[in-house]
């Protein structure tokens, strides 16, 4: 017997149109490009993305066309965000930090039909363009003023494309199972992947993190979302914050310590999201100004191993750093490292060994860990094995591609990540599979070392990589970007791992680097490290 509940779709838009009936004056700030701010509301952004609706259906595009976007975290590709899926399309965020090469991948695998790029990113479009055969037309984000001079002499000017329009329109009713949204792997393993989220993912999703513990958005906070809107929807905070309607503060481009807080500062953010670096980088700069990061007082960091400096770092300031655990194909949320009050009495150190890890599943999520059968592991916080999760927010299958091998016949999604999971269900990445240091056959977590390296005062920045072994064919060496005029002996950073680690895990050598490379996405690029440092014997190794 069927219950006899309405059958209403969940669809992106009525996010919004939900922000702008219940808080239509609560405020979007957004930063430009030129660093000036510009404000408007729910209820302004609403009136725009119907007037973006009608232009994207008068470019001819159709339900299930893909759109890119290039952009920023700003309040156009907010719009996009609402407007594209609203109207039937799909919105595919490109990541403009990628190699060209990878962009134009991208671009050709999804077949996208329309370009809407920053002004800034318009050489880059220029340069791919004829290498881009499915894409009919480019819209610059920007007004008149805006447009680039004397290259993409046909594209589109976006706010005359808005001013034509009429501010009514009709959202069509469909499945909602109906692809919303497009977001390629950032490739730190391999080749881009597309991940094709659905309205009924995403909105899930939203509503998933804006549960009490995990994002948990309320109406009195302004929320900033610093991971960028083209990598996993900005972790769906600007679904979330408006559907509870919070403030939304979209930083722009400018993501160093000093124009981060600048605008949490001027803005009065209460609340961010992004990766691990930026943050080290925020604090970095507060302590040498001697400065706060009030009136930030939650941040949830993932996308990486989240170092005990990081914790402790935000706790000086009275600020809870947040641990999270996720993919772009898990839209992101699978994990968030969240105390309760079973774990009020619990000494210091024991607290913060539960912070580090990447923490528990919200309801919706499901994981377990397997060995190399298949064969599901013990919950007991020291066997390994790789993560698989299922659930309403995980890909079922990649985009146009076929890819059985990351999903198993009975229907999880294969993580790639190596992790235990102890019996109150906290799950701890320890490593990637392609990162893995096999040791004499057993395996060493590179993560666990460079969170110990951090403790060391000089250290900036730790990776651990595996280099070539004559005897144990890997071992592991670090590699360390130090603070600016700090040394470091071997001896030194012998004394900080030596307690917490076996012996054969205790690398035999180091190499100090100005800079560690990273991903687009701000992710350390272990690929990149192991080619210039992986061979056995390297001129600038240091013993230890
Ligand atoms: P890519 O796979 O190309 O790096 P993603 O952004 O999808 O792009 O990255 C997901 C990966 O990031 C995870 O598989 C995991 O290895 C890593 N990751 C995310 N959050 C954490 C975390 N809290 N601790 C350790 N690793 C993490």
């Amino acid at each position: 017997m069927l219950g006899l509940m309405m059958d209403a779709p969940l669809l992106i838009p009525s996010i919004l149109e939900y922000a702008a009936k219940y808080h239509p004056n609560t405020e979007i700030v957004s930063r430009n490009e030129d660093h000036s701010l510009h404000r408007y509301t729910y209820a302004e952004a609403l009136v725009r993305t119907r007037k973006l609706a009608n232009a994207l259906n008068r470019l001819g595009l159709k339900a299930g066309d893909r759109v890119a976007t290039l952009a920023w975290n700003n309040y156009r590709h907010l719009e996009m965000y609402y407007a594209v899926p609203g109207a039937g399309m799909v919105c595919h965020t490109v990541n403009p930090r990628l190699f060209k090469e990878q962009i134009e991948y991208i671009i050709n695998d999804a077949q996208d039909q329309y370009i809407f790029t920053d002004p800034c990113f318009a050489p880059l479009v220029e340069a791919m363009i004829m290498n881009l055969p499915s894409v009919k037309g480019v819209v610059v984000m920007g007004s008149r003023e805006q447009m680039p001079g004397n290259i993409l002499h046909r594209a589109l000017c976006y706010e005359d494309l808005l001013v034509a329009e009429s501010p009514v329109f009709e959202w069509p009713q469909f499945d909602e199972r109906t692809a919303s949204g497009l977001c390629y792997t950032s490739g730190t393993t391999g080749h881009p992947k597309g991940v094709l989220y659905s309205h009924r993912s995403t909105v899930l999703h939203a509503m998933a993190i804006n549960q009490p513990g995990l994002f948990g958005f309320g109406p009195d906070e302004t929320v900033m979302p610093v991971v960028p809107m083209f990598h996993v929807n900005a972790w769906c905070v600007p679904y979330a914050a408006p559907l509870v309607g919070a403030r939304l503060v979209l930083p722009g481009p400018r993501l160093d310590g000093p124009g981060l807080l600048e605008v949490i500062r001027g803005e009065g953010v209460t609340v961010s999201a992004g990766v691990p670096t930026i943050w080290m980088n925020l604090l970095n700069h507060c302590a040498q100004t001697n400065q706060s990061v009030a009136p930030m007082r939650r941040v949830v960091i993932g996308g990486a191993a989240v170092p005990q400096v990081l914790i402790d770092g935000f706790a000086a300031h009275q600020a809870l750093a947040v641990q999270g655990w996720g993919m772009t194909e898990t839209s992101p949320l699978g994990a968030v490292s969240v105390l309760d009050t079973r774990h009020d009495d619990l000494p210091a150190e024991d607290r913060m060994a539960l912070q580090l890890k990447a923490g528990r599943s919200p309801f919706g999520i499901e994981m377990r860990i397997t060995d190399a059968e298949g064969k599901a592991l013990p919950w007991d916080g020291k066997t390994r094995g790789e993560l698989e999760v299922r659930g309403p927010w995980v890909a079922s299958a990649y985009y146009n591609l076929d890819d059985r091998d990351q999903f198993t016949k009975d229907g999880w999604f294969r993580t790639g990540d190596i992790s235990t999971i102890d019996a109150d269900g906290f799950m701890n990445i320890v490593d990637r599979v392609k990162d893995v240091i096999k040791t004499g056959g057993e395996w060493i977590s590179s993560i666990e070392l460079e969170n110990l390296a951090l403790q060391h005062p000089s250290v900036r920045e730790a990776a651990v990589i595996a280099r070539a072994d004559t005897k144990w064919s890997e071992r592991p060496r670090f590699i360390l970007a130090l603070h600016p005029g700090k040394t470091i002996t071997g001896a030194e950073l012998r004394k900080v791992v030596e307690p917490f680690v076996a012996r054969w895990w205790i690398p035999e050598d180091f190499i100090v680097v100005d800079e560690i490379p990273h991903t687009a996405t701000g992710k350390i690029l272990k690929t990149a490290l192991r080619e210039l440092y992986g061979v056995e014997n390297h001129p600038d190794a240091q013993k230890m």
